[in-house]
Order: structure tokens, then sequence, then C-alpha cells
């Protein structure tokens, strides 16, 4: 199959859907591979190394999309690049299923078959395909890393002949993969972590870093679904939350909030109260941004100082470690591309569990139920799903 990677047009994106290191993946299997020239130099990759590793590299437009059979993106095309693909084109990337649901309208009037990577199942089948996990690795990272820069403290202790200097105290809400990646990351360098989530299984996950579990009594049914994903709590289970988050947050240096409940606003769990009551040059870092943020005074985009305590909600985050963030991605979306066409053509098999959950239109239609429910009634919030 052609396969044509365009240079991201969103803003401030710099990652890129294909790296040179899986090009030979693509070719060995068959497939003819072209990028977009500069596609890659904001995360690293010459157009050279593509090059070098078998690829040719074109202009934008016609010359990138001409005899295209699958176009591989990090992010949604705009309207002018949804106009360039072509019928029967397999579309590939983070698609966003909540959002926007006039781009999927769009794709399966003009027959593209679109594939979303949030979409992956979570399964160990999967894994090598979970775009969200790898993208939540990056973000857990670098929140950690994002906040020591704006602590004006040291994170490990020190014994110095100038004196002691005590760790700081760093608490982590919401301990899926990116909080998991902020708790390692804290504790490598050096920091005292404690760590909460709802979902009671996660407190072995937790130890083996050296965090702290903080508990909440919550029935594990209350806490998860079938799936493992964490379930929207009862008010009084939040607002018991919200008291304990209270107490440990007084004595923290930095907070980082990942808490998410897939398809629904992000838990609002540390309220403006608790931020006056932190301690001045604290910082919380709020992943939960895009979700509409886990702190009442997040202001998704933006960096907030409030009582001398800075809020900081960075949007695209992985987007800021573009290198490896386009590593991982670009192995992931190789993955889905070795089961869609494994011998160099394409075999949309939906019997498959992972093709059949990713692809959002195909043949002309919305495949994918809560896109299509949403397009029916026409309201863009109604059965938000990932
Ligand atoms: P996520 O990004 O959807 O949510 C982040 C975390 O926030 C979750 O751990 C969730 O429990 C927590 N959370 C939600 N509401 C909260 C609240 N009120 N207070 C505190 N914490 C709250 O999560 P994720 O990282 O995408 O992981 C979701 C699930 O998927 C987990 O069970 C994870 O183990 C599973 N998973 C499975 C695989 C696999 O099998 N291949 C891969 C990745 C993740």
């Amino acid at each position: 199959m052609q396969i044509a990677v365009p240079r991201e047009s969103a803003a401030g994106e710099r990652r890129v859907a294909i790296v040179p290191e899986v090009v030979a993946q693509l070719t060995r299997a068959g497939h003819r591979v072209r990028v977009e020239k500069g596609a890659g130099i904001r995360a690293g990759f010459t157009d050279k190394a593509y090059e070098d590793a078998g690829c040719e590299t074109s202009g934008a437009g016609a010359d990138l999309y001409s005899g295209a059979d699958m176009v591989l993106r990090v992010q949604r095309p705009d309207n002018g690049e949804v106009a360039k693909i072509g019928s029967g084109t397999v579309l590939v990337g983070l698609l966003q299923p909540g959002a926007d649901v006039s781009l999927f309208a769009r794709l399966a009037a003009q027959g593209v078959i679109s594939c979303s990577m949030e979409l992956v199942p979570r399964t160990t089948r999967a894994q090598m395909m979970d775009a969200l996990s790898s993208q939540s690795t990056v973000a857990g990272y670098k929140a950690v890393l994002i906040a020591a820069n704006a602590l004006q403290k040291f994170f490990p202790m020190l014994m110095t002949a100038a004196g002691t200097v005590r760790p700081a105290k760093v608490l982590v809400i919401g301990a899926g993969v990116a909080g998991l990646q902020a708790i390692a990351t804290a504790r490598r360098i050096g920091a005292v972590v404690e760590a909460f989530d709802t979902r009671p299984v996660v407190k072995e996950q937790v130890k083996s870093l050296g965090a702290t579990f903080v508990e909440l009594d919550v029935v594990a049914e209350d806490a998860q679904d079938a799936g493992g994903y964490a379930r929207e709590l009862s008010e009084d289970h939040i607002r018991r939350e919200k008291d304990l988050i209270h107490q440990r947050a007084i004595g923290a240096d930095v907070i980082i909030t990942t808490a998410l409940v897939p398809g629904r606003r992000a838990p609002m769990l540390v309220s403006a109260e608790t931020v006056k009551a932190m301690k001045p040059g604290s910082v919380i870092v709020d992943l939960a941004g895009e979700q509409g943020g886990n702190c009442e005074l997040t202001k998704p985009g933006e960096t907030v100082v409030h009582n001398d305590v800075t809020i900081i909600a960075p949007l695209h985050i992985s987007s800021d470690l573009a290198f490896h963030a386009s590593q991982m991605y670009a192995k992931n979306v190789a993955a889905l591309v070795t089961l869609l066409a494994p011998k160099g053509s394409l075999e949309l098999n939906f019997s498959d569990d992972i093709i059949a959950a990713v692809c959002v239109t195909a043949n002309g239609e919305v495949r994918h139920a809560p896109t299509r429910e949403r397009l029916a009634s026409a309201s863009p919030m109604a059965g938000l799903s990932r």
C-alpha cells in the first residue's frame, strides 16, 4: 500500500506519525512510505533520515496524497486536508471521537475508512497499538519536570555543608498510566510521593513504585467498570475525596492531577479553598486540563498564580517531548497498519475486535455507535465516548 505521512498542521503540534525507525517494518510488509518534507523535523527527524530509511519525501498537497491508500497522522486533519483524502483511503490518527462530530460525517460521505487510535481496546493483544498509554506515559513524565522547574525547591533530599535539604512532597491524584509514570519520575528525582486513586486495585502498583497510597473507603465495584475504567463517583464520594485531598494538599509542595473518567468532564477534586490552604510557592500541574481540569482554578492551556500557588494546565503535553512521543506513537501506528494490512493489502476484517473497535467510518457509513448517535441527535455532547 502507498502510505502518506503529512506534516502536522495543528498549532503547537511537533509530533509526527511515522519515524524513520519504523519504516523498515512497513516496507518489509510491502508498503511504500511517502513523507511530506519537513514532517519530522520538529521532532528531530530529518528528511534525509527518512530517505535513508527508504521513504520518498514530497511536497504537501497533491504530491503527497496522490495514489495514497493510507494517510497516517497524529492529530485530526483540517478541512483542507480532509478534502485531499480520496475514497477508499484509510486515515489513522488521534481523531478525537468525542470532539466535533462533523468530521466523521464528512469522512463517511467521502468514503474514507477512518481509524481512531483512542479507540484501541485496552487488551493485552492491543497493547502494541495503545497510543493512549504511550502518550500518557510521556505526559506523566513531563508533568513532573514541569512541576520541578516551577518549584523553587529541590526535589531530592540533600546533605550539604550548608545544611540538610528535605525532599519535596508530591501528591499524585489519579494513578492510571500518566499518574503511575508521574509517581515513578518524581521518585527517581528524589521526592517523597503520595498517590491517590478511586480504584483500590492500583494500591499495589503505587506501593511498588515506592509511594504511599492514600486510601478512601470506596467499594471496588463503585470505582471501576468491567473494563477497568474509573466510574463517575457519587456526590458523597467526591465530597469525602475532596476533604481527603484537602488534608494531604496542605503538606504537599507539588500536586500532579491526572484523574479522568471516560466520556465525562474530569472530576473537580482540588477546590479553590484547598489551593488557598496550600503552602506559598506550591505548584499544581493539572493534566486533566483538556477535559476541564481537576482543579477548580485551572485554566486549560494557561498558567495561573493564586495565593502564591502556581497552577499549570498544559495542553498537548506529549508534543513537548516530540522525539520519544513520536517514536512511541509511530510504533503504535505501525502495529495497527500491520494488523489492517498484514500482507501488503488492506484486509478490513470486522470480526477482529481491534479493527471493529477503532474503525469510525467505512464504506460510506459511520460504524462507531456513539459517533453515529451523536450525529443523529446533532448534539455535540450526547453519547460522548472514547
Ligand atoms: P484514565 O486516563 O482514564 O484515568 C486516569 C486515572 O484517574 C485512572 O486511574 C482513574 O481511576 C483515576 N480517577 C478517575 N476518577 C478519579 C477520582 N475521582 N479520584 C482519583 N482518581 C480518579 O486512565 P488510564 O491511564 O487510561 O487507565 C484506565 C484503565 O485502563 C486502567 O484500569 C488501566 O489499568 C487500564 N489499562 C489497560 C491497559 C491494557 O490492558 N493494555 C493499558 C493501559 C491502561
